[in-house]
C-alpha cells in the first residue's frame, strides 16, 4: 500500500467509483478481463467489485456493452 496522509493513500488517484447495476449485468466477464488492477471478482453469480483495489481509471465502465457499469461519485 502507499504512504497515507489524511487517511488518503497518496497514490491512489480514484475519484469516482465503478457500481454495477446486477439487473443489467448479463454476466460476460468483460469488465472483470479488462480490469487493469483485478478489481472486479465474481461471487454468488454476480460481478462485484474491491474498492480498496480500484483506482476508478472507468475501463469497466467503457467496456461493458450493456451499460451496466456507471461511475459515482463518492
Ligand atoms: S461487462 Fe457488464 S455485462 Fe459483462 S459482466 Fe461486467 S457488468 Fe456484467
Ligand atoms: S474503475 Fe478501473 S480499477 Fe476500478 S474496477 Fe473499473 S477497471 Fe478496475
Amino acid at each position: 500500500m502507499g504512504e497515507k496522509k489524511n487517511g488518503e493513500t497518496l497514490y491512489s488517484w480514484r475519484k469516482v467509483r465503478p457500481v454495477i447495476r446486477q439487473e443489467q449485468c448479463t454476466g460476460c466477464g468483460v469488465c472483470m478481463r479488462g480490469c487493469p488492477f483485478e478489481a472486479i471478482y465474481r461471487e454468488a453469480g454476480e460481478y462485484r467489485i474491491r474498492y480498496e483495489l480500484c483506482r476508478g481509471c472507468g475501463i469497466c465502465a467503457l467496456d461493458c456493452l450493456r451499460r451496466a457499469i456507471y461511475m459515482r461519485l463518492p
